[in-house]
């Protein structure tokens, strides 16, 4: 199929899923996860109307961003190490993945050098897998306090990554987690106004957008299986 039959497809899942949960599709954004697709083809998702555009590495994000029209919107989605972060600061339009105090020293001191607010989200292990990066949850709230002295910085919402696993049902606890984490946070720190929830891929973007995800990180749904 091609990537336009594969959105459309999509969308309605989208609206389905949505409409079962109470909620407005029109909150929901896909951020286009284009890791190893080449430019022609990602064209085709912005010849879409779809602009925001998904990388988990920065070198292969800066590659395309020179390949492809101006209005793309890059997302960094992936693991960052700090010394790839002078790549990302001031050319991506939110960095999804942020996982430790350390990255974010990293980036609040290239953006003040920059003179510039970055918007993320904080990344959580909700699953707890070592394998995950991520905050534990019962770190988030000391980690959002932390971040308050970082005034280059600016938390947008929490992300998080699911298990992998055979039957999408079995996410739904971790992305309902995902959210009451959010809830508390916002009820217990006043002013820190976390309204994004990235959750939610291929697999299991449905229970997602149940759970309430109002950005849907989806690579192979749009492009077909990845060739490494
Ligand atoms: C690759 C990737 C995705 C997209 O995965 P698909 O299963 O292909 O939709 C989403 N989020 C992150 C962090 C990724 O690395």
């Amino acid at each position: 199929m091609s990537v336009h039959e594969n959105l459309q497809h999509i969308v309605s899942k989208i609206e389905a899923a949505a409409r079962r949960s109470g909620r407005n599709p029109g909150d929901i954004k896909i951020i286009a996860v284009t890791k190893h697709v080449p430019a022609d083809r990602i064209k085709k998702v912005l010849d879409t109307g779809i602009e925001d555009l998904g990388e988990n590495r920065v070198q292969e994000m800066i590659t395309k961003a020179e390949q492809l029209p101006p209005q793309a919107r890059w997302h960094m989605i992936g693991h960052l190490q700090t010394n790839k972060v002078k790549g990302v600061v001031g050319r991506v339009e939110l960095i999804h993945s942020l996982d430790r105090w350390k990255l974010a020293q990293e980036i609040d001191r290239q953006a003040t050098e920059q003179d510039l607010i970055v918007p993320m989200l904080i990344q959580v292990n909700v699953s707890g897998e070592d394998t995950k990066f991520g905050i534990n949850s019962s770190e988030l709230m000391d980690f959002l306090v932390a971040l308050q002295d970082l005034h280059h910085i600016k938390v947008k919402g929490l992300m998080t990554i699911a298990p992998y696993v055979d039957n999408p049902e079995e996410t739904r606890p971790f992305f309902r987690e995902l959210r009451l984490l959010g809830g508390r946070c916002n009820e217990k720190l006043p002013g820190s106004g976390l309204e994004l929830l990235s959750m939610g891929m291929t697999n299991d973007f449905e229970v997602a957008v149940e759970e309430g995800a109002n950005m849907l990180r989806l690579g192979t749904a749009i492009f077909g299986a990845r060739r490494y």
